[in-house]
């Protein structure tokens, strides 16, 4: 009876230690695929009260997690790398965003940089399908692809007023076949509460943020576009610009800082350089 006993605590023991290994193994890298700007404030928030020039990263994720490796949008078509922007974007958002990205900071160079290939990554997520988020998805024909079902629609066929520039068809016209996840609302990656995929639209029909649980630093939420930079949450609320739905977009701004509040999650924009200069390029786990 004293041997059984001892077993049944040993294999609980087991179990335990094998429970924690496996959570302690999820770290997120905080990355950029380079900036944009200077440009003014008011030409992407168009209600911002003062004029400022602004810088904003572009903002990518990079998830180890002990069921796969994970990479939360690809940032700029390679193409756009070391002033190759004509080549790839129109003249006029060229000479608008400003784009300045080296070679080595696009995605793939980003994941050799951490030990890492893009064969590796198991699991693509893209926020929304604007050029900034979905520009190089082509890099990684052999993995399953996660975006909102509606998203693909947008991207292959947006609205007449969203045409002309932020999407570029270029950068999804060979991904056609690949394996896409294609969700309609909020989903559970694993199956185990890591990785929450969560319907944010506003921004785009089909924008998507993630909310994660890390072993150390705990429940953090990756708005991307939903919301842009801390400017858009300053006094009353400055709205971004590009919008398919104003409605919708509070909605999500309002169900992503209400999580915030109700956690006591910190929110990590989409392209905010205060942020990204204080806490990108490191690991969180
Ligand atoms: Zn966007």
């Amino acid at each position: 009876m004293i041997k059984r006993t001892v077993f049944a605590a040993l294999f609980a023991a087991l179990c335990v230690a094998g429970v924690s290994t496996t959570a302690s193994a999820q770290k997120l890298y905080w990355t950029a695929a380079g900036q944009f700007g200077p440009f003014n404030i008011q030409g992407l928030i168009p209600t911002y009260p003062e004029a400022k020039d602004i810088f904003i990263p572009i903002n990518m994720w990079i998830l180890d997690h002990p069921m796969g490796l994970v990479v939360y949008d690809t940032g700029n078509n390679v193409a756009v790398a070391d002033g190759g922007c004509t080549s790839h974007w129109t003249e006029g958002l060229c000479s608008f965003l400003i784009p300045g990205m080296t070679r080595a900071e696009v995605i793939d160079k980003q994941l050799e940089k951490l030990g890492y290939s893009t064969d590796q990554v198991k699991i693509v997520i893209t926020s929304h399908s604007h050029l900034d988020h979905i520009g190089n998805i082509e890099m990684f024909p052999n993995a399953i692809h996660v975006i909102q079902k509606i998203e693909l629609y947008q991207a292959w066929w947006p609205e007449t007023f969203q045409r002309g520039g932020a999407h570029v068809m270029a950068d999804y016209d060979g991904a056609r076949d690949f394996n896409f996840l294609t969700l309609d609302g909020d989903y559970d990656l694993f199956g185990d509460g890591t990785v929450l995929i969560l319907s944010t639209p506003g921004h785009t029909l089909g924008h998507q943020s993630v909310k994660l649980k890390l072993p150390e630093t705990g429940t953090v939420i990756l708005s991307q576009d939903a919301i842009w930079m801390a400017e858009n949450l300053e006094g009353p609320g400055y709205v971004a610009g590009l919008n398919y739905s104003i409605l919708d977009y509070w909605d999500s701004v309002h169900r992503l800082t209400m999580m915030r509040d109700i956690e006591n999650a910190p929110l990590w924009y989409g392209h905010g350089i205060a942020q990204y200069e204080k806490m990108g390029e490191q690991w969180y786990k």
